[in-house]
């Protein structure tokens, strides 16, 4: 029993679906055919011992309407009538008191044995070595005591109940076919996918994501569920591993410029540079830039690296957070003048407070740093259907039209020399991005050289 529960245990999915289905399908019919079987043997079988006794009831209630003073003779001159009552396979037998055949209808099988035991009672008995009901029954004729025998044989009701099982056997046997092979196509179709699934996984473990994954299954049942989740689980994956690989590419070049600046100085220092206060005056003060250039970077590429959930509860009053950046710029960047309109009621935004006010620090400061003349920062807000819109206006040196599509990727920097000196990492804008995005929010971008530059950022409102 162990042995076939571990065999069985062992055996693929598609095997045992197939043994499965297959063992239901067939032990239902075997049932089935049991079922029908038995009754119609027990219903064929009343119905036989029915007709011997009505032969039996018809030849007694015959030969007593003849009356109490017929004699044998005249029963034997008269059996037509008698012959019409007997069916053809049939025979009636009519015995004296000392059991010898007076009369006899048909001829279809040899007298059975009168015993008096059974008198009156159909028994099943071997006549000729052929099955049959027997029934004897007494009967008084006048003065005389005769006995009547009817012998009604068996064979058509077996060689009918032989068809049948012939018949059912011979369906079975294609039964079982049938539903081996209906489990075999079925379990087939069902673990196709599976093994899909299989070699894809074995794929991305022997090759990580080089190839795309996309398995089709187009069936909407639950493996076409899992599948979809598969993929779109993968296609994450590939993302966030594609994303993780720019990120360590991004900043491994990126911070090879500060080092390589700081290892220059340094090496000047170690060279000449310990006895020259200029040298080391000049060394020490850029060596100090790069390395707080670098701790800007760092902390903005983790930022970007975080990519944390965006909270469900969220909520931001955006004139708070427009208010509190002005006051904030106002103190790092006294001579700008930065100023907010329309001040009616707005409500909230879909989006933390600090994300927004990182969002429009970022602006606002790019806006002051990214400006030759006084910086003048114009902030409007507007509130549309099911949004808010923030524009945030610039009189700095703009954007050139074929830099524009690429201010929001990483570490790109339009002006690489002049950016250096103004301290940008290149960064500030794809976290603003990527803030944006993380909330539904969008952002637009116009801009003309020597003019001005202008953000326009749509928010979703929280109600
Ligand atoms: P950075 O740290 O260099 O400022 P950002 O991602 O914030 O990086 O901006 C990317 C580039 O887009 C900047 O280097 C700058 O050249 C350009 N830029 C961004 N905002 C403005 C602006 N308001 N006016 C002009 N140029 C801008």
């Amino acid at each position: 029993m162990r042995k076939i529960k571990d065999y069985i245990s062992n055996l693929s999915l598609q095997r045992k679906w197939m043994l499965t289905s297959s063992a239901v399908i067939f032990i239902s019919y075997a049932i089935i055919c049991i079922v029908v079987y038995v009754s119609l043997h027990t219903w064929l079988l009343n119905d036989e011992g029915s007709k011997v006794k009505r032969t039996r009831d018809d030849v007694v209630s015959f030969l007593e309407s003849q009356g109490p003073n017929i004699s044998i003779q005249q029963i034997q001159q008269n059996t037509g009538l008698l012959k019409s009552i007997v069916d053809r396979d049939q025979t009636v037998r009519l015995f004296n008191n000392d059991g010898i055949e007076i009369l006899r209808i048909n001829n279809a099988s040899q007298a059975a044995p009168l015993s008096s035991s059974s008198m009156g009672e159909i028994v099943q008995m071997t006549v000729d070595k052929k099955d049959a009901y027997v029934v004897n029954e007494p009967l008084q004729l006048g003065f005389f005591q005769v006995y009547i025998q009817v012998i009604h044989p068996l064979a058509r009701f077996e060689s009918l109940m032989h068809y049948l099982l012939t018949a059912m056997l011979i369906a079975g046997v294609g039964a079982l076919l049938l539903s081996g092979s209906i489990g075999y196509y079925l379990a087939n179709y069902l673990t196709k996918p599976l093994h899909a699934l299989r070699a894809s996984m074995k794929t991305v473990m022997d090759q990580g994501f080089n190839e795309p994954i996309q398995l089709t299954y187009t069936s909407h049942d639950e493996i076409g569920d899992l599948l979809k989740m598969y993929n779109a689980m993968m296609n994450e994956l590939q993302i966030s591993f594609a994303q993780q690989q720019q990120f360590v590419a991004d900043a491994s070049h990126e911070l090879r410029t500060p080092i390589q600046a700081i290892e220059g100085h340094l090496s000047l220092l170690k060279r000449w540079g310990k006895d020259d206060p200029a040298i080391l005056e000049e060394s020490i003060e850029t060596s100090l830039t790069e390395i707080t250039r670098m701790r800007k970077m760092i902390e903005e590429l983790l930022e970007l690296a975080r990519r944390e959930e965006k909270d469900e509860l969220s909520e931001a009053n955006p004139i708070e957070v427009i208010d509190s950046v002005i006051e904030e710029m106002a103190l790092v960047y006294p001579k700008a003048k930065i100023t907010l309109s329309k001040k009616e009621e707005i409500g909230a935004v879909f989006i933390t407070f600090n994300a927004l006010s990182q969002i429009i620090r970022n602006i606002v400061e790019n806006a002051i740093r990214y400006c030759e003349k006084v910086p003048e920062v114009n902030i409007t807000l507007s509130k549309k259907e099911h949004e808010v819109e923030i524009q945030i206006a610039d009189n700095g040196i703009g954007i050139a039209e074929n830099n524009l599509p690429y201010i929001f990727d990483r570490f790109y920097r339009v002006d690489e020399a002049r950016n250096r000196q103004i301290g940008g990492t290149g960064l500030g804008l794809s976290i603003t991005k990527m803030l944006l995005e993380k909330y539904n929010a969008s952002v637009e971008v116009k801009s003309e050289e020597n003019v001005g530059t202008v953000f326009l950022l749509k928010l979703p409102l929280k109600y």
